[in-house]
């Protein structure tokens, strides 16, 4: 199957939510390439977003597949050449394309830091997925990467301060106000506060959970996974693994884990899956 571009409006299939989300592309001249690279944790495929035109930007180049790079090749072209790339972290299915579309948009791998603005985009630190993970603001559209995906949640990666500063991250996307946010995986979100809400009611979901799982003696980490992550299939231990030691550290950081916890280790056993 060949790479998939779905950023017209009279493309759309006959699902409403899928159409409403194309003429929301279309409304902000944004346009998606979606890599053919599924799986647990991409979901339906990592994201390419191109946005304005004469020039436009790229976020996410997504995995080095040839039939992928000659879409979002095809759609830059159609926008009228691009003038930068960014990305929002560097986890190789977002990043793994970087040095082929560098050469063949003869476009620049543009980095940012937090309100750093570059053509139509301003960055804005958005920590948890990853400690450095950036989204991108254009107008009323936030391109969020893997902090705010189109559907289901995303792992956060354990580091001094992640849930926390996830937490605030997903606050502070609330405030902006987004129109409309183009994840990294999964459909676009045109009802971002709803996405917003349900993802920060989530993860204190999870806090519940895990913090009842605790009153009740269980300490170790399969334990709490069982208890917590119920709902977590095979392929996604690990990541809940991950973000079961995120949700420790916050715990501890906020003096609130008893004794004798087990903590996952750092990094963790299959890590370089991911
Ligand atoms: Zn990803």
């Amino acid at each position: 199957m060949s790479a998939e571009v779905e950023h017209r409006a009279g493309a759309e299939p006959p699902d409403g939510g899928r159409n409403a989300a194309s003429v929301a592309l279309s409304a902000h001249d944004v346009g998606l390439v979606r890599a053919d690279n599924p799986g647990p944790l991409t979901l339906s495929g990592t994201n390419t977003w191109l946005v304005g035109r004469d020039p436009c930007w790229v976020v996410d180049p997504g995995p080095a597949l040839d039939d992928h790079l000659d879409a979002v090749a095809g759609e830059a072209a159609a926008r009228g050449g691009a003038e930068g790339i960014v990305l929002t972290h560097g986890h190789h299915d977002h990043a793994e394309a970087v040095p082929a579309l560098v050469r063949r948009l003869r476009a620049g791998l543009v980095a940012m830091t937090d309100g750093e603005q570059a053509g139509p985009l301003t960055a804005l630190a958005t920590p948890g997925h990853t400690p450095d993970h950036l989204a991108y603001q254009a107008g009323r559209v936030v391109f969020t990467g893997d902090a705010v995906l189109g559907e289901g949640s995303v792992f956060v990666a354990p580091d001094p301060g992640a849930l926390r500063a996830y937490l605030a991250a997903l606050k502070r996307l609330r405030v902006l106000d987004p129109a409309l946010l183009c994840p990294g995986h999964g459909p676009p979100v045109t009802d971002p506060p709803a996405m917003l809400a349900g993802y920060l009611a989530h993860r204190l979901e999870r806090e519940r959970s895990l913090v009842a799982a605790l009153d009740r003696g269980l300490r170790t980490v399969d334990e709490l996974l069982d208890a917590a992550w119920a709902d977590a299939p095979p392929p996604l231990r690990l990541p809940a693994t991950l973000t079961l030691a995120a949700h420790l550290d916050k715990l501890a950081e906020e003096d609130r884990l008893p004794g004798g916890v087990e903590r996952p280790p750092w990094p963790p056993t299959g890590m370089a899956e991911i």
